[in-house]
């Protein structure tokens, strides 16, 4: 089936108490506000995880920003899949441009960290998305569809239908600039018909794709409104509990 999902990405922000009193006050809201099926996720740095996970109570859901393509080892400084799970997560972020700009991750990389995160039950929030340069010469097709092939369609149908993409173009990301809700549509749906020539129209009518790159109490209804645009990934506007719960209501 696919969901609704409204995920908020604190990146590097937030120390722990901040943490924690934003993260109340986002739970609290959504408990007396929320109307409707859409799933609230906070993808926290790792040292709040597993506080968030018990004050969350299942009202809001924690996702992790990232994690360690091995399952254990000498890998001095960096977290794992099994671990992030067994605090409680559900999510994780793979393949966020800042990942793979900052971190040099590559599809191959990003791939392999889509296995290990579905192998430990965690459901991969699994980021695509062009820069300026790609947009403006016209090989933002070609960028998001060699991302898809490298990145996830190398897995089974079975443990595709776990995934949910999410588009964030590049040059929308902190920047101000929103893709315009028929800019964001449209390659929406290019991901779903890439989707459905690969894995057939079932799953691609139940794939949930979000989109992400300054999303805003002001145009996240216009943009999950489009037949394609499941929900958002959100950065800035997370890091206000305001904001991310207005959000989270911008569904009709
Ligand atoms: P932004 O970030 O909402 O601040 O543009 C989105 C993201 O990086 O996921």
């Amino acid at each position: 089936m696919r969901k609704k999902i409204v995920a908020g990405n604190w990146k590097m922000n937030m120390d722990f108490s901040e943490g924690i009193s934003l993260f109340s006050e986002i739970v609290n809201m959504v408990r007396d506000e929320k109307k409707g099926d859409q799933i609230a996720v906070i993808c926290a740095p790792y040292i709040h995880i597993n506080s968030l996970t018990q004050l969350g109570a299942g009202v809001v859901k924690i996702g992790a920003q990232n994690c360690h393509q091995n399952e254990s080892g000498a890998f001095t400084g960096e977290i794992s899949a099994k671990m992030v799970k067994s605090t409680g997560c559900e999510y994780v972020i793979i393949g966020h441009s800042e990942r793979r700009q900052y971190f040099a991750e590559t599809d191959e990389l990003l791939a392999a960290k889509t296995v290990i995160a579905l192998q430990n039950n965690l459901t991969p929030l699994f980021c695509i998305g062009e820069t300026l340069d790609e947009r403006n010469n016209g090989s933002y097709y070609q960028v998001l569809e060699k991302q898809l092939e490298n990145g996830v369609f190398t897995l089974n149908a079975e443990d595709f239908a776990k995934v949910v993409l999410a588009y964030e173009p590049v040059w929308a990301i902190g920047t101000g600039l929103t893709a315009s809700p028929e800019q964001a549509q449209d390659i929406h749906a290019f991901i779903r018909a890439k989707v459905e020539a690969k894995y057939g129209v079932n799953i691609a009518d139940d794939t949930t794709i979000l989109y992400g790159g300054s999303c805003n109490p002001k145009n996240a209804a216009e943009l999950f409104a489009q037949n394609d645009i499941d929900g958002g990934l959100i950065g800035g506007a997370s890091l206000k509990s305001r904001d991310f719960v207005d959000i989270v209501k911008a569904f009709n």
